[in-house]
């Protein structure tokens, strides 16, 4: 789908506070740790929705390389001009390993029976495996894909040696590095550190960090960081845990009043006609909806006009919802939904704390109706 220009809502991407929050972020360890672990910038689900291509090629000179979840994020990369590594978290279809290994993507193994199925590929004869690159997945206790025995490390070690492809690393991914309680991760961090202390070879990179565990467990930082959710300025813990150092949100998310009316008492205000007016009211209708990933439950909640919090009434609709204003503002009046308006602000987890969510489905779900514009790049 086209970005709907000819609108005023528009997600507004600060690529300055994306870079600033990598540069904190490697200043924090080279303090903390005594270390400068290679940072990979995780840009899966089109960036957060902030948009893959421009953060990219805004975050390239800072970062030694990228991760996203599918083969087409990585197409998506590659051919906008990222040369860097692209590491796919997830395992892909195994007859697309050509496309990976035309892309130079280097690809994850989830298990013993993936790589068996690619070596019993027809078209595998063609290809220069020596430009297949691999991390081996370890499921250390996340429950989803990866070997669990360093037996199944090792044969697929083997395995790959014998097809001639390149070993080049061994991840895991932690389920809790962002709570308080640290029993599983404690867990999980043994299993990874005894499997890869009997791998028959240590490959380039061992790495477990995402953005929690580089920011609250930073002794899980080897040869990689994979910075996510921190990369944009979100904290992955929401508000359970203080961030260790400085990070800026770099979304905001605006729009302009399109329409202003005064409701007699009695008026109802959209689908269901749930909202009824106590009294005569002045109400606006924003365009942003459901479809925008401005979900329904965002009834209830606030935007900023005016630096005044105005509510959110009535169901909101597909493509536009309807607020209470304090005045009669003109036509083309701000609107914001993330972001500050004069001595207010609305964060991103304000907006996740509403719905009950975490702050990483509220960015993910901002469709691509949504224009994106990006400052400071
Ligand atoms: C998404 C993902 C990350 C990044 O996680 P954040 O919490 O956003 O930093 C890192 N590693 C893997 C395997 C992931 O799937």
């Amino acid at each position: 789908m086209k970005p709907s220009t000819h609108r005023p809502t528009q997600a507004v991407i600060d690529l300055a506070a994306i870079r600033a929050n990598i540069e904190n972020f490697k200043t924090y360890i080279a303090k903390k740790n005594g270390i400068t672990p290679e940072i990979w910038a995780v840009v899966k689900a089109n960036g957060y929705g902030h948009g893959a291509i421009r953060v990219a090629q805004s975050a390239d000179d800072l970062v030694s390389g990228f991760c996203v979840s599918n083969l087409d994020e990585a197409i998506e990369l590659r051919s906008h001009g990222i040369v860097k590594p692209i590491l796919v978290l997830s395992g892909i279809v195994p007859d697309d390993v050509h496309i990976a290994v035309n892309l130079r993507v280097t690809l994850t193994v989830p298990s013993l029976d993936w790589l068996k199925m690619v070596a019993a590929l027809d078209t595998l004869k063609d290809l220069d495996t020596s430009h297949l690159k691999f991390h081996i997945k370890v499921d250390s206790g996340m429950g989803r894909i990866g070997v669990t025995s360093v037996d199944e490390a090792n044969d697929i070690i083997a395995l790959g040696d014998k097809l001639g492809m390149d070993f080049d690393g061994i991840f895991t991914h932690f389920a809790t590095a962002d709570e308080v309680n640290t029993d599983q991760f404690l867990s999980q961090k043994t299993m990874f550190d005894e499997l890869v202390n009997g791998l028959t070879r240590r490959p380039r990179f061992v790495h477990s960090s995402n953005s929690a565990a580089g920011i609250w467990h930073t002794e899980t930082i080897q040869d990689i960081e994979r910075l996510g959710d921190a990369l944009y300025g979100l904290n992955p813990s929401g508000t359970a845990l203080d961030m260790t150092y400085k990070i800026t949100q770099a979304l905001t998310l605006k729009s302009e009043l399109t329409h202003i009316k005064i409701i007699p008492e009695g008026a109802t205000v959209g689908y269901g006609a749930d909202f009824v007016a106590s009294k005569d009211t002045i109400v606006g209708t924003v365009p942003i909806g459901y479809a925008d990933g401005w979900t329904r439950d965002m009834t209830g909640f606030y935007v900023l006009v005016d630096g005044q919090k105005c509510q959110i009434i009535g169901r909101v609709s597909m493509d536009q919802m309807t607020i209470r204003l304090p005045e009669r503002l003109p036509i083309g009046t701000k609107v914001t939904l993330i972001g500050e308006d004069g001595a207010e602000k609305i964060t991103v987890n304000d907006v996740a704390a509403h719905r009950g969510t975490i702050n990483y489905e509220v960015v993910c779900l901002l469709s691509d109706r949504i224009k994106r514009k990006y400052t400071n790049g």
